[in-house]
């Protein structure tokens, strides 16, 4: 796993009562398989995989497209930290998910793709 030198350099990016801002705070426990300056990843609480690894931005932002807008460099490094994590974990092909929006399922504010590897069972698209 690789590691960040400065955690509290991004301080500023948080918003308080998130779950995933705490995560990336190390103040809530998780299994990280992956971080970086611009994202941390760790595994879902509840896999609906073999492989299910949530790839989060360190900067917050409600949704994808609110990423998009204020860090776009963050969403290109989660891309590259998904890609790099399948190549680990599932041959290198994977599916990725991001919920917008109660409607599709979004608990957490707070943008993450759910990468999900392994045999999936079928394919809902
Ligand atoms: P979403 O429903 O797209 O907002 O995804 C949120 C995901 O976060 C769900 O798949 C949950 O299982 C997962 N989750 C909730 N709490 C934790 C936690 N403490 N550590 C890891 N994953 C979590
Ligand atoms: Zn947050």
């Amino acid at each position: 796993m690789r590691t960040l030198s400065h955690p509290g350099a991004y301080a500023s990016h948080m918003s308080a009562d998130c779950l995933f801002c705490s995560i990336i705070a190390g103040d809530i426990p998780a299994d990280r398989v992956l971080e970086n300056d611009a994202v941390v990843a760790f595994r879902d609480i509840a896999p609906k995989a073999d492989t299910h690894v949530l790839v989060v931005p360190r900067t917050h932002a409600p949704d994808v497209a609110a990423l998009a807008a204020t860090a776009p460099g963050e969403l290109a490094a989660m891309a590259l930290a998904a890609q790099e994590i399948a190549d680990a974990e599932c041959g290198g092909q994977f599916k990725w998910i991001f919920n917008t929006g109660e409607k599709a399922g979004q608990t957490v504010f707070h943008a993450h793709g759910h990468l999900l590897g392994g045999d999936l069972g079928g394919s809902l698209v």
